[in-house]
């Protein structure tokens, strides 16, 4: 029998309800219990594939192929279950189901309304694709009191009242403010949050109440008895200074105990943390420290790199060090006709990226981490800007460059149309719509024996997680070989290079795909504990 976890958020927007929902995953999990987490985003995009990561931050992208919201990045690295594509919903994707039932004539000549076609719509997606998971857990994007986030309240409602309350608990996410110039920590927005909740008919059942100081056993008293909530389930949720201290700071204020209690399920002993312990452990106590620089274009919004600086941290405590990232705008390099600012790094990113602009600073810093022996990872676009590089500068290309650009003499990097994905093949049209139309989610890799990467990943087979439209092309892969850059991994029909590495390097590696997303911090991915453990090589020399 699965429970319902719903929750919510009030008073402001970034509390943190995502790495909440990710921590009481990980808490229950730890108890021996199946998780799956799910987000319910309240905006009319259909997916958050087409919007800016200066808006929304990372698109993150499950195995099966779903541009979903990096929330659901924190679910799977906390609790190592992986996303799929019935875990995010949007009101755009309920609004264009629904909209598309009545077309077909589904609703039977049906009035279709908010209540209950789009409202049973929302309920079918939560209960929808789950079989033996002790908890599912709902968080609900955006703040109680959102006009937007109201069919979704009204869903969460019915959901709770038509399952009862020993199968449904309602968390409720807020903020208990510290007023400088009274000294003082404020309940008022929490109570005022926990009424608007209310006034849509649900009541919170626990309190995580974010504060930069701990709470006075009198504040707690005042919230319980406003809000019509047992004081034990009034937890403070305090700034931590790592996130993977989340789940244990969690345990300790008793939100596992009092979620159990809720359900009248038996609270078994101590919950196993030793691995977040060990985690906080290294994350605080590092031996060393790398400097890394990430060269791209969304670099003001730590946000829209949030998978990728994870597993950057995931690399630091495989090997024991603090990574520093240094952010640099590729641009930059461009406008000032040099990288000097990449002088003394001990390992440059090129991450993942839209559009010509920023690119000739991104080949630029290829080039310098090539020629001047640095640790170089690409990933995406990162690899094809590499690619461009090595075609330019080694193979005898001058005037190679990416279709994506524009009409190209020389494609090295162009648009695929047509692959092959479980002996089917997959086509999409030059001129389709923007939204959902790359090539998207899981998809198998072959390794050469004997290279880096299969060294790496110690494996022949790999499976990673992909979001483009443009490919490096094939044809060039014998000119770009001889010229020393050997093409690695090739997908199983041999048809699409996915990584490309240079042996005659400390450290040259490219791959297609987004190895970022499933890194974890119980288990790093290969490619980035091995990228940080070249960069304190390379720390060591300068
Ligand atoms: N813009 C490139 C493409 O579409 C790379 C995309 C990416 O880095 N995710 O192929």
């Amino acid at each position: 029998m699965t429970r319902f976890i719903f929750v919510t958020g009030g008073v402001v927007s970034s509390l943190g309800k995502g790495l909440a929902s990710a921590a009481l995953g990980a808490l229950l999990q730890a108890r021996g219990y199946k998780v799956r987490l799910r987000k319910l985003d309240p905006y009319l995009n259909v997916d958050p594939g087409t919007m800016s990561p200066y808006q929304h931050g990372e698109v993150y992208v499950t195995d099966d192929g779903a541009e979903t919201d990096l929330d659901l990045g924190h679910y799977e690295r906390f609790t190592g279950v992986a996303a799929r594509k019935s875990d995010n919903i949007t009101t755009g994707r309920i609004y264009s189901d629904v909209i598309a039932r009545e077309r077909r004539g589904d609703y039977l000549g049906a009035t279709v309304q908010v209540i209950p076609h789009v409202t049973d719509a929302i309920k079918e997606f939560i209960g929808s694709d789950l079989t033996d998971e002790d908890f599912c857990i709902c968080e609900v994007g955006g703040t109680v009191g959102d006009i937007e986030s109201l069919p979704f309240l009204e869903a969460i409602r019915q959901f709770g009242n038509e399952v009862g309350s020993q199968r449904a608990l309602f968390v409720h996410v807020t903020l208990v403010p510290y007023i400088p110039s009274a000294g003082e920590l404020k309940t008022k927005p929490t109570q005022h949050s926990v009424k608007e909740l209310l006034s849509v008919g649900i009541q919170a059942g626990i309190l995580l109440c974010r504060s930069e100081r701990p709470i006075p056993e009198n504040e707690r008293r005042k919230i319980a008895l406003f809000c019509n909530v047992p004081q034990e389930r009034v937890m403070a949720a305090l700034d931590v200074p790592t996130i993977y201290q989340v789940p244990i700071s969690y345990h300790e204020q008793g939100f596992d105990d009092q979620v159990l209690k809720y359900f009248g399920m038996p609270d078994e002993g101590e919950p196993d943390l030793s691995r977040w312990r060990d985690i906080v452990q290294r994350v605080r106590h590092p031996e060393g420290e790398v400097k890394i620089a990430v060269v791209g274009k969304y670099t003001s919004l730590l946000d829209s790199y949030k998978s990728l600086a994870e597993a950057l941290v995931h690399g630091g405590i495989a090997n024991n060090v603090r990574v520093r990232l240094e952010w640099m705008e590729s641009e930059i390099f461009e406008k000032e006709g040099t990288v000097h600012e990449l002088e003394g790094v001990h390992g440059i990113l090129v991450p993942g990226g839209f559009g010509e602009r920023g690119t000739e600073g991104k080949i630029l810093a290829a080039q310098f981490a090539r020629e001047r022996k640095i640790p170089y990872f690409g990933i995406c676009f990162g690899m094809q800007m590499a690619v461009i590089e090595a075609a330019r500068h080694l193979a005898g290309v001058p005037n190679a460059g990416s279709s994506e650009f524009g009409r190209n003499q020389e494609p090295v990097v162009g648009l695929m149309t047509e692959w092959v994905r479980d002996n089917a093949l997959e086509q999409r049209s030059a001129e389709g719509d923007l939204g959902g139309t790359m090539r998207l989610g899981a998809y198998p890799c072959q390794l050469v024996p004997g290279s880096r990467v299969a060294g790496i990943y110690g494996t022949g087979t790999i499976d990673e997680r992909h979001r483009h439209r443009y490919e490096v092309n094939i044809n060039y892969k014998d000119r770009l070989e001889a010229a020393g850059l050997l093409f690695s991994g090739l997908s199983p029909d041999g048809a699409l290079p996915e990584i490309v590495e240079i042996p005659d390097h400390p450290w040259f590696i490219g791959v297609q795909f987004h190895p970022e997303l499933k890194s974890k911090p119980f288990d790093p991915h290969p490619l980035f504990r091995d990228f940080i453990r070249a960069a304190i090589d390379q720390s060591r020399l300068v």
